[in-house]
Parts: structure tokens; sequence; C-alpha cells
């Protein structure tokens, strides 16, 4: 049975579907991932149209049925519709790959407060930090809520705790691994991994809400961390998200 429910949620994509109908997708604050239909929004010049727009930030009033896939969306009013990301292409670019990779790593109907918390806090200082900053405090912390940060304290192979200085990261394992010459080939493929990348993984991981303006690392840490997550990623989804592709074709972010 349906039951009327209010929650605050964001908005992470929608689609038209029959004449005058949209399919919104949103994160939500108490329900986790949820897909609702506004009926006959696209119909005239219906002011919820601009409600629906990526990234927008509101509170709706929706029929909630925990068995249905598509829940009825009646009422909308926004909290904050993010502007000042719709006027900079860079932001664009950052938010619709964060609310992809959103949409990717959640299940419907899963609540997701901390993640739901993640992804408001991150659009909000969009507004004063440095988006690609803000990019990998993201996707460290979005693999930290969904259970998949990799190892980082010991060998995933042997599982040795005392390190040497020379490391290597494996995919498959999901985390470093040590120099031995047995560890390396049971890893089968791996990358160097620098002591700076994994500290500021672990320190981006411990603190999720901090003002990244104060948190600063060489350019070689910085790219060193940005092809580890984004081939992390990619091969957790077994795909690389059009997002990131769009965002690499258009030199945002580099190969
Ligand atoms: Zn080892």
């Amino acid at each position: 049975m349906s039951t009327v429910e209010k929650t605050d949620a964001i908005v992470l994509r929608s689609a038209p579907i029959r004449e005058t109908s949209l399919i919104i997708t949103f994160l939500s604050r108490d329900f986790g991932k949820i897909k609702t239909i506004s009926k006959g929004v696209r119909k005239g010049r219906s002011p919820l149209l601009s409600h629906f727009e990526p990234f927008t930030y509101q509170e709706i009033v929706f029929y909630h049925h925990p068995q249905r896939e598509i829940n009825l969306i009646t009422d909308s009013t926004v909290k904050e519709s993010f502007s000042f990301i719709r006027n900079d292409f860079v932001k664009i670019c950052v938010a619709s790959y964060m609310v992809d990779l959103v949409d990717e790593v959640t299940q419907a109907h899963q609540q997701q407060k901390e993640l739901f918390n993640l992804l408001l806090y991150v659009l909000c200082e969009l507004k004063c930090t440095h988006p690609l900053k803000l990019l990998r405090l993201f996707e460290v912390n979005v693999l930290k809520y969904s259970g998949l940060f990799p190892n980082l304290e010991k060998c995933s192979v042997c599982g040795r705790a005392q390190l040497p200085s020379r490391l290597f990261f494996s995919f498959h394992h999901g985390g470093i691994i040590c120099s031995q010459a047995a560890c390396r080939q049971k890893a089968r493929e791996h990358i160097d991994i620098s002591s700076g990348c994994i500290a500021a993984m672990k320190f981006l991981k411990e603190h999720t809400f901090t003002d990244l303006n104060a948190f600063q690392v060489s350019n070689t840490i910085e790219g060193e961390m940005m092809r580890l997550m984004q081939s992390f990623i990619s091969y957790h989804l077994h795909h690389e998200l059009k997002s990131m592709r769009f965002m690499k074709d258009v030199g945002v972010m580099v190969s």
C-alpha cells in the first residue's frame, strides 16, 4: 500500500516519458535512490519543470510504495538550485559526473544518508572550492560509503603490515601490495603507488567534511591520485562513465 511521504532529495537525472511526463531519479535523504514520475509536467509551462534539472536540491512529496519501481511525485519545493554550478562549464562537468557516479553505485530504496550528505556537501562546496579537488574528496568517500575503499594498510596478498617504501597497487585485490616478488606475481596486474598518494587518500577518507582549501598536495600526487581513482572506479563499474569520458574529451580531466 502506498503512503504519502515527504523528504529532501537531489536530482540525479531526468528523462522525458510519453507526451508530457518526466521520469526523475533522486537520491533522497530518507529513502535512498527513488525513481518518480511527474505527470503532465512538460505540458504548457509548468514551474515544476525547472525543479527537475540535475543536482537541484529540494523537498519532494510523493506516493511511496516499497515494491513499486516508479512512484508518483506530487509536489516539490526547491531549497537550492545551484545556479552557480550551471553558470560554470567545469563545475557542470564535475557535478554531472558526481551524480552519475552516485546513480551507478546505489541500489533503489536503500537508505544512503551518508552518501546523501556527502553529495549535498560537495555540491554546496563547489561554490568556493576547486572542483577537481572536491572530485578527489568525493570519489574517495563514495568508495568508503559503498564499501569499496581499497586496503591501504597492509599487503593485500601476504598481509604484511610492516611495509617497504616501494609499494604497488592491485585493482584485482583492491589494495596495496608489497614489493616481494611472490606478492607481485600473485597480484598479476599492478601499478606503482607512492606513499604520498596513500597518505592523501587516507586523509580524504578520514576528513570527509573538511575545508579542502587547506589541503595541499603536489601536482605529481594530485595526478597520481586522479589516475588511480579513475582506473579503480572504472574497474569496479566494469566501464568508464560517459560523464568521465566527456571530461577527458573536452580537456577538463586528463586521461
Ligand atoms: Zn606482500
